[in-house]
């Protein structure tokens, strides 16, 4: 390696080749063959590198995953370097891409709404726009929780052609538990490796709101045909449609146009199709006929990963204590999780201190006391029934009678308010109720509350007994 006192001899270019192989090394070769080899060195001044790339997308994915190596390594040529900057290159920017050979037996349906090629330009720029750069199978971390979604999410990403068996892939978990992550993932995956294939992704609350739009703009065809001529069609948290007729019917058709015409379909929710008690029983059915894949709750073993990985990408220094602390406090979701951690790190950077479990304790104060506070729905039941003195048995039964009945009412009332807990989840603990029962217990014992003080009394001592 050359010295960086000889600095001034260095030929940028012979320098760029020189990164490029330390970059190979450390990232491998399909990494380096994907992304570097698409980069250009442009320009060297005394502070500042600058590289340049085909696309938007290739620029965004290279800055968010391998800009701070790339810069670490034209440091140790020019110590001088304090940023790369990375610009797109016009050369490729009208580059059109063709549809891969349509299949022989697209139906006519198809073939109505078949794209011309600009639009399949516009539809990438969509993608691109609705994505999330962070969301990659990179950094997504495997765990017993989600080794199922992850390889059934890695199947369909890498597939050539549709398996009916994993059409369509429905998953469904608690919130923040990674099925954004995952099915953007598979987005971005094909996008990249598969450029030919038309992909969607899309919050389904999203798809409403262009659908109630296109209505009244009096142009639903060409929202049926943006959407009916895609490859792969991606909805996430697909709940929002549930009870809203209209959307949930054209939402309907699609699929169905999709599946039926061997497109691969990907949802994800809130819950299991079994569950998605507004929406009809033929259109549940139809969500469930593929594979469905649920995220359970997380490890500590895999809270854990993510959060070491999370703070060796950040490059910062925390000690594993703090780290071991954060997985065994902060249960509630990776969402949650991230969150302790990205206010940790921005405390750390900001005040310059070390991360400590003292000041780690201090700042998540809150955060940490709310996990803390989470008791499970069996405390709640097994306290509701010592105070009413019945049995827990009795709390999860279907008895109708009075005594038994406001008593089991008080519990999901509870168990709402003091978990976190979804209603179907806490639907499932009472003995399989469905979300709308326990939604009713809710309303009724609040109803009651603002009549009976002895209610209220009642519930103010059990919450303080829970607590
Ligand atoms: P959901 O869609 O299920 O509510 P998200 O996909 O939005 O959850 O995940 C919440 C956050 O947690 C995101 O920032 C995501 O990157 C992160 N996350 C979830 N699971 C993982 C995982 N296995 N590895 C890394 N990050 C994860
Ligand atoms: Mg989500």
């Amino acid at each position: 390696m050359h010295s960086t006192n000889a600095t001034k001899e260095i030929d940028p270019h012979e320098t760029w080749v020189e990164v490029l192989s330390a970059l190979q090394d450390e990232y491998g070769e399909a990494t380096s063959k994907s992304w570097f080899s698409k980069l250009e060195f442009v320009s060297l001044s005394s502070t500042e590198v600058t590289l340049s790339i085909p696309t938007n997308f290739m620029k965004e994915w290279i800055s968010t995953h391998y800009l701070a190596s790339i810069t670490k390594y034209w440091k140790k040529f020019y110590s001088s370097i304090l940023k790369v900057d990375i610009t797109i290159s016009n050369s490729h920017a009208n580059i059109v891409q063709e549809t891969p050979n349509e299949d022989e037996n697209k139906t006519k349906f198809f073939n109505k709404f078949s794209n011309s090629s600009s639009e399949i330009v516009s539809n990438d720029d969509l993608l691109i726009s609705s994505l999330d750069t962070r969301y990659s199978f990179e950094n997504f971390i495997v765990g017993t929780s989600n080794q199922l979604a992850h390889a059934a999410a890695l199947k369909i990403a890498n597939a050539q052609t549709v398996d009916s068996n994993l059409n369509p892939l429905f998953f469904y978990s608690g919130v923040g538990l990674g099925k954004t992550h995952l099915m953007q993932s598979i987005a971005w995956h094909i996008h990249y490796t598969q450029p030919g294939k038309k992909v969607i992704y899309i919050s389904a609350e999203k798809f409403m709101y262009q659908f109630v739009k296109a209505l009244r703009s009096k142009d639903v065809i060409s929202f049926k045909e943006q959407f009916r001529s895609v490859d792969v069609l991606i909805i996430d948290d697909v709940q929002f449609i549930c009870g809203k007729e209209s959307t949930q019917e054209e939402f309907f058709h699609t699929f169905n146009a999709l599946v039926d015409n061997n497109r691969q379909v990907i949802i994800s929710c809130d819950r299991s199709p079994t569950d998605l008690g507004k929406m009809e029983e033929r259109i549940r059915s139809r969500l469930g006929g593929g594979l469905v894949i649920d995220i359970h709750d997380s490890t500590y073993k895999l809270r854990l990963d993510i959060l070491t990985y999370k703070a060796d990408q950040a490059k910062i220094e925390f000690p594993k204590k703090v780290l071991e602390f954060l997985a065994s406090k902060i249960t509630s979701n990776i969402r949650e999780l991230e969150g302790a951690f990205n206010k940790i790190a921005a405390h750390s950077n900001l005040m310059g201190k070390e991360i400590t479990l003292a000041n780690t304790q201090d700042i998540l104060q809150d955060l940490l006391r709310a996990n803390e506070k989470e008791v499970s729905i069996d405390q709640i039941q097994k306290k509701v029934a010592d105070h009413y003195k019945i049995s827990v048995s009795d709390i999860t039964s279907a008895r109708r009678i009075r005594c038994l009945a406001r008593p089991r009412q008080i519990a999901m009332y509870l168990s709402k308010i003091l978990t976190q807990k979804s209603l179907v989840e806490i639907g499932k603990k009472f003995g399989g109720k469905d979300h709308t029962t326990i939604m009713h217990a809710v309303k009724t014992i609040e109803a009651l509350c603002k009549e009976s003080s002895e209610l209220n009394e009642d519930i103010a001592v059990l919450t303080s007994l829970l607590k």
